[in-house]
């Protein structure tokens, strides 16, 4: 890619700086686990994605403080519209407790799921839903709004928003 250096670069400084923050901290285990936290894990998922030429987008579920799954967008690779980061999740989690309900789950996504994914958040109960970046399409962001209005599903946005949305830009710059 030509005259693009400066983003690879960001993006490149960015992933040793996740790196290297988990690695450091991974020993003493003195690392807040707060939203900011499981996003970055999200992010290393979306990573994945980006360098298998899909669409960047990752997923994790927490319970109880520990994260039971983890999954990254594979709609290319797997010639399957459902085959969405949270969606992945879900079915992770689904089978692992055994449960359709996640009522007791987190999910932390570096976008805000489309109406798909929005509408199995909301039916699979999670407790709450964290995302970064914002849907690029203001339709879609108010089917999410909607989606949610009636929900007991806490809402949390914007969590390390410029890095979910600056790897997104950066796939979508390399494409075009
Ligand atoms: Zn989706």
């Amino acid at each position: 890619m030509i005259s693009e250096t400066g983003q690879d670069w960001k993006i490149a400084a960015l992933m040793i700086f996740i790196y290297v923050h988990f690695l450091f901290y991974k020993k003493g285990d003195k690392m807040v686990k707060n939203s900011e936290y499981y996003m970055k894990k999200a992010l290393i998922e979306a990573y994945k994605a980006f360098n298998s030429n899909e669409v960047p987008v990752g997923a994790v579920i927490v319970k109880d403080g520990k994260i039971i799954a983890k999954s990254f967008n594979l709609k290319d690779s797997k010639n399957s519209v459902t085959k969405h980061a949270e969606l992945i999740a879900i079915e992770k989690v689904s089978k692992k407790i055994n449960n359709w309900r996640l009522s007791d789950c987190t999910m932390y996504v570096t976008l805000q799921p489309c109406p798909m994914c929005a509408s199995a958040i909301n039916q699979a109960r999670l407790f709450k839903i964290v995302y970064g970046a914002s849907a690029n399409s203001v339709e879609s962001s108010e089917i999410f709004n909607k989606i949610f209005s009636d929900s007991n599903t806490i809402i949390e946005k914007d969590v390390l928003s410029e890095d979910c949305s600056l790897i997104l830009k950066k796939f979508f710059s390399n494409i075009r």
